[in-house]
């Protein structure tokens, strides 16, 4: 189906995206429904759609619905932060999590990430090709295309090349320089993984429960029938290879192996038996600029605002819907388009980033005085 809203003249360019995650997956819908032959390839054997709800937020509420998807989506909503509780030892409520310092706007849908994930599956045009266990390994833009040899060996010449590949975008990498030219650690480390349904506290159907210990935190976050054990804790930064979850793993024992308060012990095992356990430095991506000849980045590759800004969904969603409408504006000048894009996008993606400071000190305080003022904060009269 080709959307009108978007068909320009001269549509119709080959259009390879790297990752399949919501960017890569929203760009897939736009370009190719806009008349673009389009092609993702995806570094996993599969979807990888785990993780916690996420938040469709501000405008990418109105792009959803100009995607067709705003039934769909708001049909799989939840509101599970309104039920976020700070506990202590004995898993007893010592304080609420503040939804005014979670949540600064009206439109706000929470969904599963799966559920979006889903959602964005489905309604990837079937004329799109999504192609697994591949990735791009080298990148030569000619001027007038893209030549792409991938890890398979396979080779392909594309008039453009999205890079939706995450925050240790490969594409980035390949096009504009290391990860860390770009890379902001903000202090934090965050892994989520599966829980079984009775590691959650009874009653609560949708509810987030957070343990602090000085600089670090275990959570329990249950939806629906399923539960996630929510890891985050203050580090410097850690190397390893992020591609090695056995390292991930061992991160985290390293980190909360000796705890034994509340539920840590149960909510550590159930992570250490997660095969898709979801593991990561929580760091921002700050680029000049985000294309390069015929090569453009969007969602986290191009300004990954970490999980503390609850906005990375919203700007993945809205950077290719952006992209997407300014390749449509200025056919066949991917230039101009590229500069538009970037120019309409970057209000978001500020503003997300700022958004994430502070986030550390309410959800990891880093010492035992500091977990006190901030629930005596949260619940003055106490
Ligand atoms: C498994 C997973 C779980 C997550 N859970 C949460 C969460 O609980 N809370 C939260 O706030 N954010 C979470 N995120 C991040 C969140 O999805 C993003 O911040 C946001 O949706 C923007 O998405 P994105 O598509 O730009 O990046 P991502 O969601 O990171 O997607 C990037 C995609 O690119 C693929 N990829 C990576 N390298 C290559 C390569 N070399 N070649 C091809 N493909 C590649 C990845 O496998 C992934 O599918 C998660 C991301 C992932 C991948």
């Amino acid at each position: 189906m080709v959307n009108r809203e978007f068909k320009g003249e001269e549509a119709g360019m080959r259009i390879l995206v790297s990752g399949a995650g919501v960017a890569g997956l929203s760009a897939g819908i736009d370009l190719a429904r806009a008349g673009h032959t389009v092609e993702i390839v995806e570094r996993a054997g599969h979807l990888r759609i785990n993780g916690s709800p996420i938040d469709v937020r501000g405008d990418s509420v109105g792009v959803v619905e100009r995607m067709g998807l705003l039934d769909e989506v708001t049909g799989r909503s939840i509101t599970m932060t309104e039920g976020a509780k700070f506990v202590d030892d004995n898993g007893d409520v010592i304080a609420p999590q503040p939804m005014s310092e979670t949540n600064d706007s009206d439109d706000d849908i929470e969904i599963p990430r799966e559920d979006l994930m889903r959602v964005l599956r489905k309604a990837l045009p079937e004329e799109a090709q999504l192609r697994f266990e591949d990735s791009v390994r080298t990148l030569t833009d000619d001027g007038d295309q893209v030549t792409v040899v991938f890890e398979s060996g396979r080779e392909g010449r594309y008039d453009l090349v999205v890079g939706a590949d995450g925050a240790h975008s490969n594409v980035r990498r390949q096009a504009f320089g290391p990860e860390r030219e770009f890379s902001r650690h903000l202090g934090l480390y965050v892994a989520i993984g599966a829980a079984p349904e009775e590691a959650a506290p009874e009653n609560t159907a949708h509810s987030v429960h957070i343990l602090n210990l000085p600089g670090r935190m275990a959570c329990i976050g249950r939806y629906r029938d399923q539960a996630l054990a929510i890891f985050t804790f203050r580090s410097e930064e850690i190397e390893y290879d992020h591609h090695d979850l056995a390292a991930q793993k061992r991160i985290l024992t390293d980190f909360y192996g000796e705890d034994r308060q509340w539920r840590i012990p149960q909510l550590l095992s159930a992570a250490q038996a997660d095969p898709e356990l979801y593991f990561d430095a929580i760091a921002q991506i700050h680029m000049p600029t985000w294309h390069r000849g015929r090569v453009v980045l969007i969602g986290d590759a191009a300004h990954c605002a970490t999980p503390m800004a609850g906005r990375g969904t919203s700007l993945a969603l809205t950077g290719a819907w952006l992209l997407t409408e300014a390749l449509t504006r200025h056919d066949g000048d991917h230039t101009a388009a590229f500069t538009e894009y970037e120019r309409r996008q970057r209000p978001y993606s500020d503003k997300a980033q700022e958004s994430a400071n502070g986030g550390a000190d309410l959800m990891v305080p880093a010492t035992w005085e500091d977990i006190e003022r901030r629930n005596a904060r949260l619940l003055p009269a106490r």
